[in-house]
């Protein structure tokens, strides 16, 4: 834009929304608003740190990198300066307005879902609101907090690098629109000057006390001196390079909460420093909440880089592997030159080496933590499992994520317990060389599963696996201490024979005789005919013993959750076609066996069969025509209840 007049323009309609929220529904922790333009004034002086020490000379170039905070009671202002980097006319309407990248939608989707909590909680959603002030920086949007204590903002800003006399004033009351205009002020004289016009329920943060109070809150860890009326007020040292026992645990939370804008304390600190192969210090957080890497949260991951204890990038991603993404926290290395650029970080060897030897102490640390305090393992897994599961991946350390793996398990009482590989080997019995695993939504799906029989009658253990991911991990890891991984619905006829025979003698029901043996399998000829392309074959199931059928995959093919995730991928809403194994033990089953006997061509013989297919599709999850299975449930259910009340006579 050419900036040489003022130009007035709209906020897009989502940031109106933030700021309608900001300005009017937020009260409580308003005093955030300080420790936004803070960050923002630290974020610029690392940035001009960063440009200098690559050999850019900037304007001013003896001006000390400082934040000062300035009060004028008479006008009721309050002003925050920084000699960062600076923006130009442009860069002010770019950054201040028109760009609200997706965070303002973030932010709004976000306070919906915590008064949607607090709603559900106790039944008050403006409780949520103090909470969601305070995590505004997270989004990208954090200078709009200003507009909470303010009834108007005038931002002048002179770039450091550049043309100097760029100087601009962007300037908004924060309902609607600003404006940016070319600044006829001679300050500031390098770097933004934020000065803010209080609202008059605002006006105790024109108190000396109040803003150093709040300061020492929130801003006590910024890197850069701030001064407040001549004193500086932050003296805090960079807490990741001093000696670890001199670190006290409020000292690790302060830092953590100003660090990753969370209210609760961290669950776990690792606080590292290494010399060799490379040297760095680190200090790690495992929050006690989980943010939702596979949805807003996707790209909010990553450590902060610091060269010699200079700021170099923000959320580096080639500090830790994905899996690790749950991490919060910063490294620090010496063995990086502090002119390095941005966009050769990541072949970098130092950022490789370092990656390695924090995977090793995270994988570690997890390690003595699950021995030494299984309660709080479970804890970080319940957090974090989700996204750590993807270590699989990782194979150099395969091994070892796999030793980590929780999973929910068919024998533990408490439905909330968590076995790992190394337990459920524990209970196996003698010659099991197999951990066996079933997919389902819910621990209650799990248990019913009809492939669950056999398992449940020979007291053998089985994993739950809630999520879709479980599966792939189980493929991926192939292996654990030798022994394989296998889904329940394929456990093939041989191994099935060898549980049935264990314990032939504890049959509860009669064994068939020759004869009707026989005449079963006529009866499973006559079920494939009445069913017809529906299923691919019909036999008599070793597998079950409470239930009356299932369906079974072809062997080698896919598992039927596998097999559904395949189908939601490619839009295939088709039945497949299984085979159908049915009990013959079990009661439904000897009584089709008698109308079978007696007229093979019967007419509810044909109902009775297809309404128990459609239960076991409906156990498999595919239902297609409910209606037309609903008829067919409640004709047969009326012939039912027709011989009910002839038996008994009513
Ligand atoms: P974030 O800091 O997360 O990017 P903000 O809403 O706090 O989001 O700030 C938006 C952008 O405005 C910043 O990314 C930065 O480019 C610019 N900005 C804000 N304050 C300053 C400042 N004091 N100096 C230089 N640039 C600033
Ligand atoms: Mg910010």
């Amino acid at each position: 834009m050419a900036a040489t007049e003022k130009k007035t323009r709209q906020f897009r309609a989502e940031v109106r929304k933030v700021l309608h929220i900001l300005t009017h529904s937020l009260y409580t922790n308003r005093e955030i608003f300080l420790r936004e333009l803070l960050s923002n004034a630290s974020d610029a002086l690392d940035k001009l740190r960063f440009y200098s020490n690559r050999g850019q000379t900037p304007i001013n170039p003896d001006l000390p990198l400082e934040i000062r905070i300035s009060v004028d009671k008479d006008n009721k202002t309050l002003t925050v300066a920084d000699t960062g980097i600076g923006m130009t006319a442009e860069e002010l309407s770019e950054n201040l307005g028109t760009i609200a990248q997706s965070g303002s939608e973030k932010f709004l989707a976000e306070l919906d879902s915590q008064s949607g909590d607090a709603a559900t909680q106790d039944g008050d959603a403006e409780s949520a609101r103090p909470d969601a002030a305070n995590i505004i920086g997270r989004f990208g949007i954090g200078f709009y907090a200003v507009f909470m204590v303010a009834n108007k903002v005038e931002v002048t800003s002179r770039p450091a690098v550049g043309v100097s006399d760029q100087a601009g004033v962007w300037t908004s009351d924060g309902d609607g629109s600003y404006s940016v205009a070319l600044s006829k002020a001679a300050e500031p004289v390098r770097g933004t000057s934020v000065k803010i016009y209080l609202k008059d329920d605002a006006v105790e943060f024109l108190e000396k006390f109040r803003l150093e109070a709040v300061i020492r809150k929130h801003s006590a860890f910024l890197p850069f001196p701030i001064y407040v009326d001549g004193n500086q007020v932050n003296t805090q040292p960079a807490l990741w390079r001093e000696p670890k026992f001199s670190v006290t645990k409020d000292q690790y939370n302060a830092f953590y909460k100003a660090l990753a804008y969370d209210s609760k304390d961290p669950l776990d600190v690792l606080h590292l420093s290494v010399d060799a192969p490379v040297q760095f210090n680190a200090l790690l957080y495992i929050p006690d909440t989980a943010d939702d890497f596979f949805g807003m949260d996707r790209d909010h991951w990553g450590l902060d880089l610091y060269a010699s204890r200079v700021l170099i990038q923000h959320h580096n991603k080639d500090l830790i592997p994905e899996y690790l993404a749950f991490l919060k926290g910063m490294a620090d290395t010496e063995d990086l030159p502090l002119n390095i650029s941005r966009e050769t970080l990541q072949e970098n060897a130092v950022l490789r080496k370092i990656n390695q030897v924090l995977v090793k102490q995270v994988l570690g640390h997890l390690e003595k933590l699950a021995g030494d305090d299984a309660e709080k393992y479970n804890s970080f897994w319940r957090l974090h499992g989700k996204i750590f599961k993807l270590g699989y991946h990782d194979y150099p350390n395969r091994e070892r994520i796999a030793g980590l793996l929780r999973f929910h398990s068919s024998t533990l009482p408490e439905p909330e317990a968590l076995t790992s590989f190394d337990d459920y080997m524990g209970r196996a019995a003698e010659g099991q060389k197999t951990f066996w695993y079933v997919s389902a939504p819910n621990r209650e799906a799990a248990r019913l599963s009809p492939y669950m029989d056999i398992f449940r009658k020979k007291g053998i253990e089985v994993l739950y696996l809630f999520e879709p991911i479980d599966e792939f991990v189980m493929e991926g890891l192939g292996s654990y201490k030798e022994w394989n991984f296998k889904p329940v619905e394929k456990a093939t006829d041989d191994i099935l024979a060898a549980f049935a025979d264990k314990d032939a003698e504890q049959q509860s029901v009669a064994r068939l005789s020759e004869e009707d043996r026989t005449s079963f399998d006529a009866l499973v000829a006559r079920i494939k005919e009445i069913l017809g392309d529906k299923v691919t074959e019909v036999r008599v199931s070793r597998r079950l013993a409470d239930s009356p059928a299932v369906l079974v995959s072809p062997d080698g093919a896919m598992t039927s959750s596998m097999e559904k995730l395949f189908k939601v991928m490619h839009k295939d809403d088709s039945v497949p076609v299984k085979i159908l194994e049915v009990n013959q033990d079990h009661p439904l089953l000897r009584n089709m066996l008698r109308i079978f006997k007696a007229d093979k061509e019967d007419k509810s013989l044909s109902q009775i069969v297809q309404g128990l297919f459609d239960s076991t599709l409906l156990l498999d999850g595919y239902i297609k025509e409910p209606q037309s299975l609903a008829n067919r449930s409640i004709a047969l259910l009326e012939e039912a209840a027709g011989w009910y009340a002839e038996v008994r006579k009513f």
